[in-house]
């Protein structure tokens, strides 16, 4: 069995479409990034990568690599488990938790978890999200930027 730990950060600003998890969100706000910005895919990429000490998603995949600009994080998760699949280990489970102020996304989760799992070959039941506010603390209870933090568990097949 491996461990491993992923968290990524995105500002938020007007006229960006809100990706997470896979699924675009309907807000007026969305995450800025060189990617599509999905912040969770890219919190599960990392904990893919760091479960095996592969690296991280930056190393993978340089934000200054026009091959990356606006890329949808789907690809760079699939990529990720692609990695993970050739060294003979497949995910036990996943679980996750975004913080951000605006908007809800828990009514979402439902078609995150199947994203996520479908890219991972996991049954929906092994994907978990959560999701928290800062109680209005800091740049995420400001509404200026979201967090999300995966840690995934890897089994040797
Ligand atoms: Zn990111």
């Amino acid at each position: 069995m491996r461990i491993g730990f992923g968290i990524d950060f995105h500002q938020l600003a007007e006229g960006r479409a809100f990706w997470l998890g896979g699924v675009e969100i309907p807000s007026t706000r969305g995450a800025v990034g060189h990617s599509d910005a999905d912040v969770l895919l890219h919190a599960i990429c990392d904990a893919l990568l760091g479960a095996l000490a592969l690296g991280d998603i930056g190393q993978h995949f340089p934000n200054t690599d026009p091959t990356y600009k606006d890329i949808d994080s789907k690809i760079l998760l699939a990529k990720c488990w692609q990695l993970v699949k050739d060294r003979g280990w497949r995910v036990v489970n996943i679980d996750s938790t975004v913080t951000l102020e605006a908007p809800k996304i828990m009514k979402y989760a439902p078609a995150m978890r199947e994203t996520i799992a479908g890219l991972v070959e996991l049954g929906i039941d092994d994907v978990s999200i959560k999701a928290t506010t800062t109680e209005k603390m800091g740049f995420v209870g400001r509404g200026e930027g979201i967090v999300a933090y995966a840690t995934v568990l890897l089994e040797k097949v």
